[in-house]
């Protein structure tokens, strides 16, 4: 499989201006749900849903490993990658995670599929770490409504500019 695709958006995480913190929308021509028992067996600490399908996944560059940690959450026709602090870096891990998803369908045949779900926390688990002051700055009207994202893979931690700390840390940890 040659995985077409196309960069849709480069955005800004954070709503604030100049926030810096930025994550690539990324087009996917083909079909690509038929890989994620394929990524689901072959990455650590990979969260599928196959029922979406909707896959999400630390990834690290390819071919070469670096020493930063990028996300990757996918869904048929879609992925979206981050975080990154410029376009370009942006461009170019977008480019190395085409490659590893082609790698994946390459070697179909020698990775252990694996159909585990992944059990998201519930709406009401991640509320408990969220400020619950329904500023809306993330784009919502309330932190429920953001909690509720937040569990279904739409957003990120990072949309509520007032989320630091410990409670930042541990929410990113059961997401
Ligand atoms: S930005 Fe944070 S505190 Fe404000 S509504 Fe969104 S989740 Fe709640």
């Amino acid at each position: 499989m040659i995985i077409r695709y196309e960069i849709k958006s480069i955005d800004s995480i954070v709503c604030l201006p100049g926030a810096g913190i930025l994550r690539a929308v990324v087009e996917i021509e083909d079909d690509i749900s038929q890989l994620f028992p394929y990524i689901n067996g072959y990455v650590k600490k990979a969260r599928y849903l196959p029922k979406i399908p909707w896959i999400r996944f630390p990834f690290y560059g390819f071919p070469e490993r670096l020493n930063i940690k990028y996300d990757i959450a996918c869904k048929s026709n879609q992925i979206i990658i981050g975080k990154f602090t410029s376009n370009e870096e942006a461009k170019e891990i977008v480019s190395q995670a085409i490659k590893f998803l082609n790698f994946i369908s390459d070697n179909r045949d020698n990775i252990e599929i694996s159909n585990k779900e992944w059990a998201p926390p519930s709406a009401i688990t991640i509320l408990k770490y969220l400020p619950q002051t329904n500023c809306g700055r993330c784009g919502e009207r309330t932190c429920l409504s953001f909690s509720v994202k937040l569990s279904q893979g739409d957003a990120e931690p990072e949309e509520c500019e007032d989320l630091s700390g410990k409670n930042l840390a541990l929410l990113k940890e059961i997401l």
